[in-house]
Protein backbone atom coordinates (compact mmCIF):
# COMPACT_ATOMS: atom_id res chain seq x y z
CA UNK A 1 0.00 0.00 0.00
CA UNK A 2 1.59 3.84 -0.94
CA UNK A 3 2.92 5.04 2.77
CA UNK A 4 4.91 7.35 4.07
CA UNK A 5 7.45 5.66 6.04
CA UNK A 6 6.75 5.52 9.93
CA UNK A 7 9.54 7.97 10.42
CA UNK A 8 7.53 10.71 8.93
CA UNK A 9 3.87 9.46 10.02
CA UNK A 10 4.93 10.20 13.25
CA UNK A 11 5.91 13.67 12.37
CA UNK A 12 4.00 17.19 13.10
CA UNK A 13 4.57 19.48 10.60
CA UNK A 14 5.78 23.14 11.73
CA UNK A 15 3.03 24.69 13.85
CA UNK A 16 4.45 28.18 13.06
CA UNK A 17 5.02 27.55 9.49
CA UNK A 18 2.00 25.98 9.33
CA UNK A 19 -0.10 28.93 10.63
CA UNK A 20 2.00 31.55 8.43
CA UNK A 21 0.78 29.62 5.70
CA UNK A 22 -3.11 29.90 6.68
CA UNK A 23 -2.71 33.63 7.56
CA UNK A 24 -1.27 33.95 3.42
CA UNK A 25 -3.85 32.09 2.54
CA UNK A 26 -6.97 34.29 4.22
CA UNK A 27 -4.83 37.24 2.80
CA UNK A 28 -4.78 36.05 -0.43
CA UNK A 29 -8.40 35.77 -0.49
CA UNK A 30 -8.51 39.27 0.18
CA UNK A 31 -9.30 39.03 4.15
CA UNK A 32 -6.96 41.53 5.66
CA UNK A 33 -5.08 39.87 8.18
CA UNK A 34 -1.97 40.97 10.66
CA UNK A 35 0.23 38.07 10.90
CA UNK A 36 2.13 37.60 14.40
CA UNK A 37 2.79 34.26 13.66
CA UNK A 38 6.06 33.50 12.17
CA UNK A 39 8.97 34.41 13.79
CA UNK A 40 11.18 36.77 11.19
CA UNK A 41 11.91 40.33 11.18
CA UNK A 42 10.53 42.77 9.59
CA UNK A 43 13.60 44.36 8.25
CA UNK A 44 15.22 44.05 4.84
CA UNK A 45 18.78 42.70 5.01
CA UNK A 46 21.36 45.61 4.72
CA UNK A 47 22.79 46.75 1.77
CA UNK A 48 26.23 46.31 2.30
CA UNK A 49 25.31 41.97 2.65
CA UNK A 50 23.11 42.49 -0.06
CA UNK A 51 25.88 43.97 -1.80
CA UNK A 52 28.30 41.17 -1.18
CA UNK A 53 26.25 38.80 -2.30
CA UNK A 54 25.84 40.25 -5.39
CA UNK A 55 29.35 40.90 -5.49
CA UNK A 56 29.85 37.15 -5.00
CA UNK A 57 28.10 35.96 -8.10
CA UNK A 58 30.16 38.40 -10.40
CA UNK A 59 33.19 37.03 -8.87
CA UNK A 60 32.01 33.83 -9.88
CA UNK A 61 31.41 31.67 -6.23
CA UNK A 62 28.57 29.43 -7.92
CA UNK A 63 30.17 26.15 -7.84
CA UNK A 64 29.78 23.89 -4.58
CA UNK A 65 31.35 25.25 -1.41
CA UNK A 66 33.56 23.31 1.00
CA UNK A 67 30.82 21.09 3.30
CA UNK A 68 31.38 22.47 6.04
CA UNK A 69 31.50 25.93 5.10
CA UNK A 70 34.28 28.50 3.07
CA UNK A 71 37.47 28.81 5.57
CA UNK A 72 37.13 32.93 5.52
CA UNK A 73 33.67 32.43 6.61
CA UNK A 74 34.52 29.79 9.46
CA UNK A 75 37.64 31.97 10.28
CA UNK A 76 34.99 35.13 10.76
CA UNK A 77 32.52 32.73 12.74
CA UNK A 78 35.75 31.90 15.09
CA UNK A 79 36.74 35.74 15.38
CA UNK A 80 33.30 36.74 16.24
CA UNK A 81 33.42 33.84 19.15
CA UNK A 82 36.46 35.13 20.36
CA UNK A 83 35.80 38.89 20.15
CA UNK A 84 32.08 38.29 21.30
CA UNK A 85 32.07 35.12 23.71
CA UNK A 86 35.32 34.85 25.02
CA UNK A 87 35.49 31.31 23.22
CA UNK A 88 38.15 29.83 21.65
CA UNK A 89 37.43 27.72 19.02
CA UNK A 90 39.65 27.13 15.35
CA UNK A 91 37.58 26.64 11.66
CA UNK A 92 37.82 23.04 11.69
CA UNK A 93 35.18 23.22 14.84
CA UNK A 94 33.06 24.89 12.65
CA UNK A 95 30.16 23.47 10.68
CA UNK A 96 28.33 26.19 8.63
CA UNK A 97 24.53 24.83 7.18
CA UNK A 98 21.50 26.02 5.60
CA UNK A 99 20.75 27.92 8.72
CA UNK A 100 20.68 27.08 12.44
CA UNK A 101 17.49 24.65 12.05
CA UNK A 102 19.57 22.35 9.91
CA UNK A 103 22.76 22.49 11.97
CA UNK A 104 20.44 21.53 15.52
CA UNK A 105 19.19 18.62 13.16
CA UNK A 106 22.84 17.69 12.39
CA UNK A 107 23.58 17.97 15.83
CA UNK A 108 20.54 15.39 16.58
CA UNK A 109 21.24 13.13 13.74
CA UNK A 110 24.68 12.77 14.84
CA UNK A 111 24.42 12.20 18.36
CA UNK A 112 21.36 10.37 19.19
CA UNK A 113 20.89 6.86 19.11
CA UNK A 114 17.37 5.50 19.41
CA UNK A 115 16.13 5.77 22.84
CA UNK A 116 18.70 7.90 24.03
CA UNK A 117 16.38 10.60 25.84
CA UNK A 118 16.96 14.14 25.19
CA UNK A 119 16.06 16.58 27.88
CA UNK A 120 14.20 19.96 26.21
CA UNK A 121 12.79 22.88 28.85
CA UNK A 122 9.19 23.17 27.90
CA UNK A 123 7.88 25.84 26.51
CA UNK A 124 10.73 24.64 23.93
CA UNK A 125 10.67 25.80 19.87
CA UNK A 126 8.23 23.80 17.82
CA UNK A 127 11.20 22.11 15.78
CA UNK A 128 13.48 20.47 18.47
CA UNK A 129 11.04 17.58 19.70
CA UNK A 130 10.04 16.60 16.45
CA UNK A 131 14.14 16.21 15.19
CA UNK A 132 14.63 14.49 18.18
CA UNK A 133 11.63 12.13 17.18
CA UNK A 134 13.49 12.03 13.57
CA UNK A 135 16.44 10.28 14.88
CA UNK A 136 14.60 7.69 17.16
CA UNK A 137 15.26 9.34 20.43
CA UNK A 138 12.90 9.95 23.75
CA UNK A 139 11.94 13.90 24.31
CA UNK A 140 11.86 14.53 27.94
CA UNK A 141 10.49 17.93 29.06
CA UNK A 142 10.79 20.10 32.26
CA UNK A 143 8.06 22.26 32.38
CA UNK A 144 9.16 25.72 33.17
CA UNK A 145 5.78 27.40 34.05
CA UNK A 146 5.68 31.60 33.39
CA UNK A 147 5.74 32.10 37.30
CA UNK A 148 9.61 30.60 37.30
CA UNK A 149 10.02 33.09 33.92
CA UNK A 150 9.88 30.31 32.16
CA UNK A 151 13.37 28.67 32.99
CA UNK A 152 13.91 25.45 34.32
CA UNK A 153 16.45 25.44 37.67
CA UNK A 154 19.43 22.95 38.18
CA UNK A 155 17.44 20.77 40.09
CA UNK A 156 14.59 20.03 38.17
CA UNK A 157 17.78 19.22 35.27
CA UNK A 158 19.27 17.21 37.98
CA UNK A 159 15.82 14.99 38.88
CA UNK A 160 15.17 14.50 34.86
CA UNK A 161 18.57 12.74 34.34
CA UNK A 162 18.71 9.01 33.65
CA UNK A 163 21.33 6.70 32.83
CA UNK A 164 19.74 7.20 28.79
CA UNK A 165 19.52 10.91 28.87
CA UNK A 166 22.52 11.88 25.93
CA UNK A 167 21.48 15.50 25.47
CA UNK A 168 20.08 18.73 27.11
CA UNK A 169 18.58 21.35 23.86
CA UNK A 170 18.72 25.01 25.47
CA UNK A 171 17.73 28.20 24.22
CA UNK A 172 18.41 31.43 25.63
CA UNK A 173 17.00 34.01 24.49
CA UNK A 174 14.72 31.74 24.17
CA UNK A 175 11.91 31.25 21.34
CA UNK A 176 8.75 31.23 22.53
CA UNK A 177 9.43 32.64 25.85
CA UNK A 178 12.00 35.53 25.21
CA UNK A 179 13.64 34.81 28.44
CA UNK A 180 16.92 34.86 29.32
CA UNK A 181 19.56 32.36 31.97
CA UNK A 182 21.64 34.57 33.58
CA UNK A 183 25.31 33.60 34.87
CA UNK A 184 24.40 31.70 38.04
CA UNK A 185 21.59 30.36 36.32
CA UNK A 186 23.47 28.43 33.16
CA UNK A 187 26.46 28.10 35.93
CA UNK A 188 24.05 25.68 37.95
CA UNK A 189 22.93 23.87 34.85
CA UNK A 190 26.34 23.48 33.70
CA UNK A 191 27.65 21.79 37.26
CA UNK A 192 24.67 19.31 36.86
CA UNK A 193 26.58 19.06 33.26
CA UNK A 194 29.62 18.13 33.88
CA UNK A 195 28.73 15.81 36.73
CA UNK A 196 27.06 13.75 34.00
CA UNK A 197 29.87 12.65 31.82
CA UNK A 198 27.83 11.25 28.85
CA UNK A 199 25.92 14.32 28.79
CA UNK A 200 25.83 17.26 26.37
CA UNK A 201 24.22 20.25 25.87
CA UNK A 202 22.94 22.46 22.34
CA UNK A 203 23.09 25.98 23.33
CA UNK A 204 21.08 27.90 20.82
CA UNK A 205 22.10 31.02 20.60
CA UNK A 206 20.59 32.01 17.72
CA UNK A 207 19.08 34.68 19.56
CA UNK A 208 21.81 36.45 21.03
CA UNK A 209 21.94 39.94 19.62
CA UNK A 210 18.09 40.48 20.53
CA UNK A 211 18.55 40.99 24.30
CA UNK A 212 17.26 43.67 25.99
CA UNK A 213 18.76 42.86 29.52
CA UNK A 214 22.27 43.17 28.86
CA UNK A 215 24.95 40.70 28.54
CA UNK A 216 24.84 37.54 26.96
CA UNK A 217 26.37 34.24 28.25
CA UNK A 218 26.90 30.93 26.60
CA UNK A 219 26.83 28.05 28.68
CA UNK A 220 29.97 27.24 26.24
CA UNK A 221 31.96 29.77 28.75
CA UNK A 222 32.00 28.15 31.99
CA UNK A 223 35.23 25.88 32.69
CA UNK A 224 35.15 22.19 31.22
CA UNK A 225 31.85 23.43 29.26
CA UNK A 226 33.12 24.09 25.76
CA UNK A 227 33.88 19.72 25.63
CA UNK A 228 30.39 19.26 26.76
CA UNK A 229 28.34 22.39 24.32
CA UNK A 230 27.12 22.58 20.60
CA UNK A 231 26.97 26.25 20.23
CA UNK A 232 24.37 27.16 17.71
CA UNK A 233 24.15 30.46 16.01
CA UNK A 234 23.30 31.80 12.92
CA UNK A 235 22.86 35.32 10.76
CA UNK A 236 18.63 34.74 10.23
CA UNK A 237 18.11 36.44 12.98
CA UNK A 238 20.65 39.38 14.07
CA UNK A 239 21.03 40.71 10.38
CA UNK A 240 17.74 39.97 9.17
CA UNK A 241 18.84 37.19 6.71
CA UNK A 242 15.85 34.32 7.61
CA UNK A 243 15.80 33.41 3.70
CA UNK A 244 19.94 33.46 3.19
CA UNK A 245 20.09 30.10 5.29
CA UNK A 246 23.00 30.37 6.40
CA UNK A 247 23.51 28.72 10.58
CA UNK A 248 26.07 27.23 12.27
CA UNK A 249 27.76 24.99 14.97
CA UNK A 250 30.72 25.15 17.17
CA UNK A 251 31.47 22.24 18.58
CA UNK A 252 33.90 19.70 20.31
CA UNK A 253 35.79 18.50 16.89
CA UNK A 254 34.81 14.94 17.45
CA UNK A 255 31.12 16.48 16.79
CA UNK A 256 31.64 18.79 14.56
CA UNK A 257 33.60 15.64 11.75
CA UNK A 258 30.14 13.63 12.24
CA UNK A 259 28.19 16.77 11.19
CA UNK A 260 30.08 17.48 8.51
CA UNK A 261 30.00 13.64 7.73
CA UNK A 262 26.21 13.68 7.78
CA UNK A 263 26.02 17.07 5.61
CA UNK A 264 28.43 15.79 2.87
CA UNK A 265 26.07 13.17 2.16
CA UNK A 266 22.97 15.29 2.84
CA UNK A 267 23.10 18.08 1.17
CA UNK A 268 26.47 19.55 0.72
CA UNK A 269 28.07 22.68 1.83
CA UNK A 270 25.49 25.43 2.21
CA UNK A 271 24.71 28.08 -0.69
CA UNK A 272 27.92 29.48 -2.06
CA UNK A 273 26.75 33.47 -2.25
CA UNK A 274 24.59 32.83 0.78
CA UNK A 275 27.66 32.20 2.89
CA UNK A 276 29.73 35.48 0.60
CA UNK A 277 27.24 37.47 2.52
CA UNK A 278 27.41 36.20 5.91
CA UNK A 279 31.11 36.73 6.00
CA UNK A 280 30.41 40.37 5.59
CA UNK A 281 27.26 40.50 7.73
CA UNK A 282 29.92 39.17 10.87
CA UNK A 283 33.17 40.97 9.33
CA UNK A 284 31.21 44.55 8.83
CA UNK A 285 30.30 47.48 10.97
CA UNK A 286 28.07 45.63 13.42
CA UNK A 287 25.73 49.28 14.11
CA UNK A 288 22.86 47.52 11.91
CA UNK A 289 22.02 44.68 14.66
CA UNK A 290 22.25 47.74 17.53
CA UNK A 291 19.76 49.54 15.28
CA UNK A 292 17.34 46.04 15.06
CA UNK A 293 18.28 45.58 18.67
CA UNK A 294 16.29 48.91 19.87
CA UNK A 295 13.66 48.87 17.23
CA UNK A 296 12.48 45.14 18.68
CA UNK A 297 13.44 46.57 22.57
CA UNK A 298 11.03 49.33 22.02
CA UNK A 299 8.25 46.84 19.74
CA UNK A 300 8.87 45.05 22.87
CA UNK A 301 7.82 47.43 25.29
CA UNK A 302 4.72 48.77 23.10
CA UNK A 303 3.54 45.42 22.90
CA UNK A 304 3.73 44.23 26.92
CA UNK A 305 2.00 47.41 27.91
CA UNK A 306 -1.05 47.34 25.48
CA UNK A 307 -1.53 43.57 26.03
CA UNK A 308 -1.22 44.23 29.96
CA UNK A 309 -4.51 45.85 29.61
CA UNK A 310 -6.57 43.09 28.17
CA UNK A 311 -8.58 41.36 31.11
CA UNK A 312 -7.62 37.51 31.54
CA UNK A 313 -4.20 37.79 29.79
CA UNK A 314 -1.23 37.37 32.41
CA UNK A 315 2.07 38.79 30.39
CA UNK A 316 5.05 38.36 31.03
CA UNK A 317 8.50 40.82 30.25
CA UNK A 318 10.33 39.25 28.09
CA UNK A 319 13.83 40.26 27.77
CA UNK A 320 15.35 38.89 24.40
CA UNK A 321 13.92 37.34 20.94
CA UNK A 322 11.04 39.11 19.33
CA UNK A 323 8.50 36.95 20.73
CA UNK A 324 5.55 37.29 23.21
CA UNK A 325 3.59 34.60 25.34
CA UNK A 326 0.96 35.48 27.36
CA UNK A 327 -1.19 32.87 29.42
CA UNK A 328 -4.44 32.62 27.65
CA UNK A 329 -6.26 29.72 30.02
CA UNK A 330 -8.58 32.10 31.37
CA UNK A 331 -10.47 32.26 28.75
CA UNK A 332 -10.45 28.13 28.45
CA UNK A 333 -14.66 27.20 28.76
CA UNK A 334 -15.81 30.69 27.08
CA UNK A 335 -18.15 30.75 24.14
CA UNK A 336 -18.58 33.03 21.50
CA UNK A 337 -22.11 31.71 19.94
CA UNK A 338 -21.86 28.40 19.27
CA UNK A 339 -17.88 28.64 19.53
CA UNK A 340 -16.29 27.05 21.91
CA UNK A 341 -12.55 27.63 23.42
CA UNK A 342 -11.14 24.78 24.59
CA UNK A 343 -7.61 24.93 24.18
CA UNK A 344 -4.98 26.88 23.22
CA UNK A 345 -5.03 25.93 19.74
CA UNK A 346 -9.02 27.02 19.81
CA UNK A 347 -7.86 30.11 21.15
CA UNK A 348 -5.53 31.05 18.40
CA UNK A 349 -7.71 29.87 15.44
CA UNK A 350 -10.36 32.12 17.37
CA UNK A 351 -8.64 35.31 17.14
CA UNK A 352 -7.16 34.84 13.60
CA UNK A 353 -10.75 33.69 12.06
CA UNK A 354 -12.74 36.39 14.45
CA UNK A 355 -9.61 38.89 15.59
CA UNK A 356 -7.87 38.29 12.04
CA UNK A 357 -4.63 38.15 13.99
CA UNK A 358 -2.21 35.28 13.09
CA UNK A 359 -0.73 34.04 16.28
CA UNK A 360 0.19 30.69 17.40
CA UNK A 361 -1.31 28.02 20.18
CA UNK A 362 1.00 27.36 23.32
CA UNK A 363 0.30 23.78 22.43
CA UNK A 364 2.86 23.26 20.30
CA UNK A 365 5.37 24.96 21.90
CA UNK A 366 4.54 22.44 24.76
CA UNK A 367 2.77 25.19 26.77
CA UNK A 368 -1.12 24.84 26.24
CA UNK A 369 -2.16 27.41 28.65
CA UNK A 370 -0.30 30.16 26.38
CA UNK A 371 0.13 31.63 22.98
CA UNK A 372 3.01 33.38 21.15
CA UNK A 373 2.60 36.40 19.25
CA UNK A 374 5.69 37.50 17.33
CA UNK A 375 6.40 41.53 17.35
CA UNK A 376 8.82 41.43 14.64
CA UNK A 377 6.68 43.70 13.08
CA UNK A 378 5.64 47.57 12.82
CA UNK A 379 4.65 50.10 15.84
CA UNK A 380 1.28 50.22 14.09
CA UNK A 381 0.52 46.45 13.20
CA UNK A 382 1.55 46.06 16.57
CA UNK A 383 -1.27 48.66 18.04
CA UNK A 384 -3.44 47.36 15.56
CA UNK A 385 -3.37 43.64 16.45
CA UNK A 386 -3.58 44.18 20.05
CA UNK A 387 -6.77 46.44 19.51
CA UNK A 388 -8.08 43.19 17.30
CA UNK A 389 -7.09 41.04 19.96
CA UNK A 390 -8.89 43.03 23.04
CA UNK A 391 -12.13 43.13 21.04
CA UNK A 392 -12.00 39.89 19.93
CA UNK A 393 -11.73 38.59 23.69
CA UNK A 394 -14.50 40.50 24.61
CA UNK A 395 -16.85 38.87 22.69
CA UNK A 396 -15.80 35.72 25.02
CA UNK A 397 -18.33 35.14 27.76
N1 LIG B 1 16.38 28.08 16.77
C1 LIG B 1 15.35 28.83 17.13
C2 LIG B 1 15.03 28.92 18.58
C3 LIG B 1 14.60 29.53 16.19
O1 LIG B 1 13.57 30.27 16.58
C4 LIG B 1 14.93 29.42 14.83
C5 LIG B 1 14.12 30.18 13.82
N2 LIG B 1 13.30 29.41 13.07
C6 LIG B 1 16.00 28.60 14.48
C7 LIG B 1 16.71 27.95 15.46
C8 LIG B 1 16.40 28.36 13.06
O2 LIG B 1 16.98 29.47 12.49
P1 LIG B 1 17.35 29.48 10.94
O3 LIG B 1 16.38 30.38 10.28
O4 LIG B 1 18.76 30.01 10.89
O5 LIG B 1 17.27 28.09 10.44
N1 LIG C 1 11.94 30.68 14.32
C1 LIG C 1 10.76 31.06 13.63
C2 LIG C 1 9.54 30.72 14.45
O1 LIG C 1 9.63 30.04 15.43
C3 LIG C 1 10.74 30.59 12.21
C4 LIG C 1 9.78 29.50 11.83
C5 LIG C 1 10.35 28.14 11.99
O2 LIG C 1 11.40 27.87 11.44
O3 LIG C 1 9.70 27.37 12.71
O4 LIG C 1 8.49 31.18 14.12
Amino acid sequence: MASLSDRLLGLAPSATLAMSAKSSELKAQGIDIINMSVGEPDFHTPDHIKDAAKAAIDRDFTTYSPVPGYADLKEAICAKLKKENGLEYTPAQIVVSNGAKQSIANVILSLVNPGDEVIIPAPYWVSYPQMVKLAQGTPVFIEAGIENDFKITAEQLEAAITPRTRLLILCSPCNPTGSIYDAGELEGIARVILAHPDLFVISDEIYEHLNYKGEHHSIASFAGMSERTILINGVSKAYAMTGWRIGYIAAPLWIAKGCNTLQGQYTSGPCSISQKAALAALDSDQQCVETMRQAFQRRRDLIVRLCRRIPGLEVNEPQGAFYLFPKCSSYFGKKCGNRVIGNSTDFAMFVLEVGHVATVGGDAFGSPECFRMSYATSDENITEAVGRLSECLSLLK
